[in-house]
This record gives structure tokens, C-alpha cells and sequence, in this order.
């Protein structure tokens, strides 16, 4: 496999967290994309307990915190993030209700029925769609949401190239209707699913790598490793470019029946 081809799983976690800590969101997104999100969720109050499952630095953490009542908890299996997270959650003030742990979503720490609303984005696929949906139920009040962004086809068939990347990068991948069955058969009602518009993948996430790949360059000067990481992250930012019509990522916001 050429490196260019090499998916961004392959690499060095430490690596490919200190490439992300330098940016606001470490996966495609906006603000105004989490809000259109949350505003699917009722019965929110303050005494409501919000868990964002690998929250990274908490660019989407914040968002939520400063529109919707309740108590936080960002968890993040990097320790760096979670650093960044609480610094960031104290810039805002909002260091009482919104706090940052790190732990790994296939072990976390919370009673069973003591959540009201799970959101996780860009983050899900590390555990599986269908595992999180499955295992992440259990902490859900009876009527609480889970909210969650996956990269889902938009069509049933699409070019080589594009289908072997995924196939190789998340074989998870799949139509939105096959997810949204997937969210139905875990036990929640599907109450919605939206598409991210390009912009969550170009201005919010591929645009501020470009500074960012140059920076990384300089500082690891002849590591063949941090070249083969930005050679990926450029060559998967010009795959979107070529194929967007047949990709992206979905919103799922699912409610605990
Ligand atoms: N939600 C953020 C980050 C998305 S990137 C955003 O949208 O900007 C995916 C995140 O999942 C990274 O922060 C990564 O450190 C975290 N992650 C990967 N494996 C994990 C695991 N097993 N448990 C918890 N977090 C994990």
C-alpha cells in the first residue's frame, strides 16, 4: 500500500493526538451544526446529565454547554485533550458544570439510567456504530437521547476508489437508512437524521489542517513518519474534494424507548 493510501488509523496514536491538539475540532463539524442537533432535544434542565463520548478538546462540548442547561462530562481516552478540554472549559467560566475525564467509551464510568442525553461526534466509529448504540443504551434514562455523527453513504453504489478507502478505513460505513435501522433495532426511536453540510468538513476541519500540516512539518523536520501522516490527511481531504456527492457524515438522534 502506497503511504498516501495509509489510513489514519494506522498511524501512532501519540502522533496523530499532538497533529489534533492543535486544532479547535478534531473532527468535521460546526457550532451551527450542533445546534440544529440540539434542538431536537427537549426536557433539558439543570439538573440534566450530559455525557460527550470522545469529546476531544471540546470544540462541540462548549457549544452545547453555553445553549443548554445541565451538567457535562467530556471523556476522552487522550489525557492531552482532556488537558486542553478543562482549560478551555475554565476560559468560558463554565469549569462548575462542564468537566472533562479521561477514560475509553468501551469502559465508561457511569450508572446504568443516570444520563439524559448522550452525544458523541466524529467519535462513535472508534467503538463500532452499532456496539456504542448497543452499549451506550444502558446509562440512558428511559427517554433520553443519544445524539451521534457517523460517516454514512448518501447512494447504494459509488466509484472504486472511494468505496475501497472506507472499506479499508471504516468498513462500518454504510447507507443512511441502513443506520437509522440499526438505531431502531438498539432500542431507541429514530427522531432524526440530517446530513452535515460541506462546510463542517472544508471551513471547520480540512481548512484549518492546512496551517496546521505546515507547522507539524517544521517541528518534526525529516520524520518520515509525521510525512506519511500529513501525505494521508492531505490525500483523505482530496478524496472528500473528489467525492462528496457520495459521502459525508450524518447526524442520528436517537431517543431511549
Ligand atoms: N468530538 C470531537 C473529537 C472527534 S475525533 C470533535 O468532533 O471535534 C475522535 C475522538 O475520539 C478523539 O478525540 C480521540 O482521542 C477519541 N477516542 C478515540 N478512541 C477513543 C476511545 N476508545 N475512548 C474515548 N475516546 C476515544
Amino acid at each position: 500500500m502506497s503511504n498516501e493510501n495509509k489510513s489514519i488509523h494506522e498511524f501512532d496514536f501519540q502522533l496523530i493526538c499532538d497533529y489534533f491538539s492543535s486544532l479547535e475540532r478534531q473532527g468535521p463539524g460546526s457550532p451551527e451544526v450542533t445546534l440544529k442537533a440540539l434542538s431536537f432535544i427537549d426536557l433539558l434542565t439543570d439538573e440534566s446529565c450530559i455525557a460527550d463520548i470522545g469529546c476531544g478538546t471540546g470544540g462541540q462540548t462548549m457549544v452545547l454547554a453555553q445553549h443548554a442547561p445541565g451538567k457535562m462530562t467530556g471523556v476522552d481516552l487522550f489525557p492531552h485533550f482532556i488537558d486542553l478540554f478543562n482549560l478551555n472549559a475554565r476560559k468560558l467560566n463554565l469549569q462548575d458544570r462542564v468537566k472533562g475525564l479521561v477514560c475509553s467509551m468501551d469502559n465508561l464510568p457511569f450508572q446504568s439510567d443516570s444520563i439524559d442525553l448522550i452525544w458523541s461526534e466524529g467519535a462513535i466509529y472508534n467503538i463500532g456504530f452499532e456496539r456504542g448504540l448497543n452499549e451506550w443504551r444502558k446509562f440512558l434514562k428511559t427517554g433520553g437521547y443519544i445524539a451521534v455523527t457517523e460517516a454514512s453513504w448518501f447512494t447504494e453504489e459509488r466509484p472504486a476508489e472511494i468505496d475501497a478507502f472506507w472499506k479499508d478505513a471504516y468498513p462500518e460505513i454504510d447507507t443512511i437508512p441502513a443506520k437509522v435501522a440499526q438505531m431502531q433495532k438498539a432500542g431507541y426511536i429514530p427522531v432524526a437524521s440530517f446530513i452535515l453540510p460541506e462546510n463542517c468538513w472544508t471551513e471547520h476541519f480540512y481548512t484549518p489542517q492546512v496551517a496546521a500540516q505546515a507547522l507539524f512539518l517544521t517541528k518534526h523536520a525529516g520524520n518520515k513518519t509525521v510525512e506519511e501522516l500529513i501525505a494521508a490527511q492531505r490525500h483523505e481531504a482530496q478524496l472528500y474534494s473528489k467525492y462528496k456527492a457520495y459521502y459525508g457524515y450524518v447526524f442520528y438522534i436517537g431517543k431511549k424507548i
